[in-house]
């Protein structure tokens, strides 16, 4: 018993199991998601969702490292980047975003990682959506657009154009991101988000539009993009996936492909279940039961 945890899902748990861990995480489909998968793959394992606040990380961090049956865990909100001083392992991709979505324990050491990224691109390519030699514009700099924007560098793209309100978040990020920019030889560009008339003639002219940004949930919900500046060449994506925002219904409703937040929330589970148990996630069989209406 993991009395320790003082947490109900884990007082039953026996065997080897995993986490996702944040808050709030009650209403999280990657439990469903990667219990499917263990099922289907015959991995007797179990996977709980654990409502941790920042303050409460070290104690559980250092029974978990102490516990052999914890094989690894995702990370939410708020905890991305907190998680990363127990980590003894840094992907590429982590080290330039300060960010960590997937914890793989290997004997004690923590190997860490995001999948969020690349689980966006995969999940583009699910939709057959090509990015190579194209030009993204990406709305954001916050936790979810520096790890699309990281993982962009290495998917062959022409250029990324930022825009976010705080100007100085995207320029930081920029920075950080533009030696490895240059070995992969893509240009990045960024502007304030209240420069509209920038706005609308890098739409005009990308490929790609990625609403990274947290608008699009719940009551916050105007659109960033004005409804004249969308064409029909333009691939909309959103990462939201609880619900369609107003971007999105904009963009179907004048023919555009729009791509919701569901393919990244499946593909960026699947990396992880990768990670963890070197076997293929079932991504047609999750889908079908947990995704289609
Ligand atoms: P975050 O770190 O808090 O960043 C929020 C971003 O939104 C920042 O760029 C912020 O700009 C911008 N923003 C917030 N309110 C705004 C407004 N009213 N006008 C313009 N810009 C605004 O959040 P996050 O972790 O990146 O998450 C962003 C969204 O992605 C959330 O909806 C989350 O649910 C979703 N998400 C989806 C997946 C998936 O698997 N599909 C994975 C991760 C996250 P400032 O920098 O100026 O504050």
């Amino acid at each position: 018993m993991k009395t320790w945890l003082n947490k109900e899902s884990l007082n039953h748990c026996e065997g080897d199991y995993y986490l996702i861990i944040g808050s709030p995480v009650k209403h999280s489909l990657s439990p469903k998601m990667h219990n499917l998968a263990f099922k289907l793959n015959n991995i007797p394992a179990t996977y709980f969702s654990l409502d941790l606040k920042v303050d409460e990380l070290p104690e559980v961090i250092k029974n978990l490292k102490n516990d052999k049956n914890f094989k690894g865990m995702n990370i939410t909100y708020p905890l991305k980047e907190a998680v990363l001083k127990y980590c003894d392992e840094l992907s590429e991709v982590s080290k330039l975003t300060g960010a960590v979505n997937t914890v793989k324990n290997e004997d004690g050491r923590w190997i860490a990682t995001t999948t969020d990224g690349i689980g966006f691109f995969n999940g583009l390519n699910d939709n057959n959506v090509e990015v190579k030699g194209k030009k993204i514009l990406l709305l954001g700099a916050g936790g979810a657009a520096r790890v699309i924007a990281a993982q962009s560098l290495f998917e062959g793209i022409d250029e990324l154009i930022i825009f976010n309100r705080t100007l100085q978040k995207a320029q930081n990020l920029k920075e950080k991101l533009q030696e490895t920019a240059d070995k992969t030889g893509v240009k990045i560009r960024v502007f304030p988000l209240e420069d509209e008339d920038r706005l609308s003639k890098e739409v005009e002219e990308s490929d790609i539009l990625v609403n990274a940004t947290s608008v699009g949930m719940g009551s916050d919900d105007n659109s960033l993009i004005k409804p004249e500046d969308l064409h029909e060449n333009l691939v909309v994506c959103e990462i939201v996936y609880k619900e369609k925002t107003e971007l999105a219904k904009e963009a179907e409703k004048q023919g555009l492909k729009v791509i919701d937040g569901l393919p990244m929330l499946l593909f960026q589970g699947a990396e992880s279940f990768k990670i963890w148990t070197d076997k293929e996630f079932p991504v047609a069989e999750v889908q079908q039961k947990l995704f289609d209406n």
